[in-house]
């Protein structure tokens, strides 16, 4: 299985790699920093070089626990040695946007009671739906000047990984309406935002 560089280190902007296979839904490295598209989050786009050549990356994908880079153009042959590098830019706005939703989803929880039921993100814009009776405009402006005091603490985020039926038995950990985590991720990835949004300050 593909190495997941970026799920121990977000900020990696590059790798060298080699080509484990390419398929049709694209080409498999043993090791990668692009992030396949999921939990919300489209896949990273970016370059695969090699001596002599390179392909733009499209998009990143999950297959059976296997990440397919997607090619705009001519793969490099099985076992090339390659630097596989992610569009950075593009990739952090994702990131500050994933995390913005997950600051606002705790808001949201914490003063209102409500969970999340879906949602979409594109680089700096991003839709997420939660259980509400009705909203108001007067509503969202009270929303957004929480989430903006929330953000102004300028806390640190801090990754840690939980097994997942410990994940699953806090309330507190999942707010999503139903568990939108695939049943074969074990363990899960935590982010923490702000130790203000634990059971205890709640
Ligand atoms: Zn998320």
């Amino acid at each position: 299985m593909t190495e997941d560089l970026a799920a121990i280190d977000a900020y990696l902007r590059e790798t060298t790699a080699s080509v484990v296979s390419v398929a049709d839904e694209g080409i498999v490295l043993d090791r990668t920093v692009f992030y396949a598209r999921g939990g919300g989050q489209p896949g990273d786009t970016g370059v695969l070089e090699w001596s002599g050549g390179s392909v733009a990356i499209t998009d990143t994908l999950k297959r059976s626990g296997e990440v397919f880079h997607v090619p705009g153009g001519s793969p490099p042959p099985v076992g090339t040695a390659v630097v596989a590098r992610i569009d950075w830019d593009r990739r952090h706005t994702l990131m500050r946007t994933h995390t913005a939703l997950h600051v606002l989803s705790a808001v949201i929880w914490r003063d209102f009671d409500a969970k999340v039921t879906g949602g979409n993100m594109e680089p700096g814009v991003a839709r997420m739906d939660f259980e509400l009776d009705s909203i108001s405009v007067e509503f969202g402006k009270d929303v957004e000047s929480r989430l903006n005091a929330a953000l102004a603490g300028n806390h640190p985020v801090t990754v840690r990984f939980v097994p997942r039926a410990e994940a699953l038995a806090d309330p507190d950990l999942i707010r999503t309406k139903v568990s939108l985590i695939p049943e074969t991720v074990d363990p899960i990835r935590v982010i923490e935002a702000s130790a203000r949004f634990s059971p205890a300050t709640r």
